[in-house]
């Protein structure tokens, strides 16, 4: 009887390459949804979040201003003078001074804390996150729309109509090198 070898390999070649297709294919489909937003009357904070998003697919580390969306979605802007209320979902850690996403269902741990100013390597940090309200800064961001407008506006509807890049520009972040343990332990409930 002959030796398999040759065969399997070339279909674990071919399921490799099938699956970097299919991650291409993806990836392009965000940019091309992204020019399609963009050629909608989008407002800057809204191409802004968007081109965030899609980036944060491509990137292993998100960058400042993909944390400052993300810290105004959940914390707001009252702690630098501004008047949007932190998010419904946002939690206080029974650890002092941490917080967590009330709406994700991940409880209260040190993988699910979200920190915005300091050394520590939080969720906020993690490239590709969720959230359950699409806010700006997230990869699952969707724009708000007219509905979100009507009074009392919604905080993203805020976000995305009212804020200006100086706002943003106002929110103190830190993003931390990666820590691998914590890294692990944010992926855990991810996957839950
Ligand atoms: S719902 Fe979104 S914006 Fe609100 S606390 Fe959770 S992750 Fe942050």
């Amino acid at each position: 009887m002959g030796c398999n070898c040759g065969k399997k390999k070339k279909q674990q070649q071919l399921k490799k390459f099938k699956e970097e297709k299919e991650k291409k294919l993806s990836i392009r489909k965000s940019w091309v949804d992204l020019r399609k937003e963009v050629s909608r009357n989008l407002t800057l904070v809204q191409s802004f979040g968007l081109s965030m998003a899609s980036r944060g697919i491509r990137n292993k580390k998100i960058d400042g201003p993909v944390k400052q969306l993300r810290v105004l979605s959940c914390f707001g802007n009252q702690g630098v003078g501004g008047e949007l209320i932190p998010c419904e979902g946002l939690k206080e850690s029974k650890t002092e001074g941490r917080h967590f996403c009330g709406l994700c269902g991940c409880g209260d741990r040190s993988g699910t804390h979200l920190i915005s100013n300091g050394e520590k390597y939080s969720k906020l940090d993690y490239p590709v996150l969720s959230c359950p309200l699409q806010m700006p800064g997230f990869s699952n961001y969707e724009p708000s729309d007219e509905e979100d407008r009507l009074p009392p506006m919604s905080r993203k509807a805020y976000i995305d109509n009212r804020l200006t890049p100086q706002d943003i520009q106002k929110i103190e972040v830190s993003v931390p090198e990666k820590d691998e343990k914590l890294k692990k332990e944010i992926e855990e409930h991810i996957k839950d």
